[in-house]
């Protein structure tokens, strides 16, 4: 990113170890993220000569002297969001929402991100995860943010088993909102979106009913499937006003709303003030930040290893670094029936 709305390859200096627990990694594969659109197009404020990129996994070039697990040669991944774990966010819990430095939320945002050949990482002993043998990079590329942050989007959503569920917005994170949903055991999943190739990738990963929002009025369909009560849970994962009031609307009072989509314009989010019971539905509105750390991406390669979900099906296109600006331009667009794209380094 040179500045907003602008982005181009640029030579840097090859990154340095900030601290003696940071590594320095070899990037192999990464993907982008509609988030990275969001940061050109200034929701997180101006950035100049700023390097994008948040998932990603490669070989690790070299190491810290406080960083004692992992070693040159290794081949790694690394969560999308890369905790201290030291803070008191951290220390309470939320590891996500880190305050130090280097912590939380920092790739792409505060530092530079891993949309080039090398990156940092830091605390790497407990950021950094080794794929197993017969996992590819490709594959563990989408724990670092999509199966993280879509799984974590089911687990906020309170699925109850054989309970019932409704995903609002079925790109990427969307698709893996269901996959979560039925990995927890939700007995009924309802996906929305207006594409029809999505609505059909959403069956695959364990819809039972889609609903295109062009020919259809989900709340109403909602209802209808749920005998007039609305969904136990129901997750956003657009980050728009009417999938988020849709949300409220079909979900019945004591469910859970799961917000996962990433609100990237407007001051407000407004909450329909009848269905959310004038304030006393006993609805739980949830938000969240994909949970990093190498304990939660052991977790998921595992999900990934044994084949209980296979996230390669999101990949739609495959391009070589050098083509990057432009698979990041049609992650904006999503023309082309782009899902998600899939960069290679060599
Ligand atoms: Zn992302």
């Amino acid at each position: 990113m040179k500045k907003i709305g602008e982005v181009g390859f640029m030579e840097k200096p090859m990154p340095t170890i900030i601290t003696g627990r940071g590594a320095i990694i070899k990037t192999t594969t990464a993907l982008v993220c509609t988030s990275d659109i969001h940061t050109v197009k200034g929701a997180i404020g101006e950035r100049f000569d700023h390097t994008l990129g948040h998932e990603a996994c490669g070989i690790v070039h070299s190491v810290g002297n406080n960083a004692t697990l992992f070693k040159p040669g290794d081949r790694i991944v690394v969560n999308a969001i890369t905790p201290c774990y030291r803070c008191h966010n951290c220390q309470r819990g939320f590891p996500s929402q880190c305050t130090q430095a280097l912590g939380g939320w920092k790739f792409a945002n505060t530092k530079d991100g891993s949309f080039a050949e090398y990156f940092h990482v830091n605390d790497a002993d407990a950021n950094l995860t080794l794929i197993p043998e017969n996992v590819s990079d490709e594959a563990a590329c989408y724990t670092t943010d999509m199966m993280s942050t879509g799984f974590k989007g089911a687990e906020n959503a309170g699925i109850v088993l054989g309970g019932s569920a409704a995903v609002f917005g079925l790109g990427p994170v969307g698709q893996m909102c269901v996959a979560g949903a039925r990995l927890l055991g939700a007995g009924m999943i309802i996906g929305v979106d207006n594409v029809p190739h999505r609505l059909e990738l959403a069956k695959e990963y364990g819809a039972d009913i889609t609903i295109n929002f062009n020919e259809k009025d989900p709340v109403e369909e909602i209802m209808a499937l749920t005998n007039g009560e609305g969904v136990d849970s129901s997750m956003e994962a657009v980050g728009a006003q009417k999938p988020f009031e849709n949300c409220i609307y079909a979900t019945r009072p004591g469910g859970t709303i799961s917000n996962v989509g990433y609100h990237g314009e407007g001051d407000y989010i407004n909450l329909p003030r009848l269905a959310w019971g004038v304030g006393m539905a006993e609805k739980t509105i949830k938000t969240l930040l994909c949970p990093g750390g190498s304990e939660r991406m052991t977790r998921l390669l595992r999900i990934v290893q044994t084949g209980r979900v296979d996230p390669t099906k999101l990949t739609s296109h495959h391009f070589k670094f050098a083509d990057m600006e432009k698979a990041f331009w049609m992650m904006d667009t999503k023309e082309d029936n782009m899902i998600k794209p899939v960069i290679h380094f060599d």
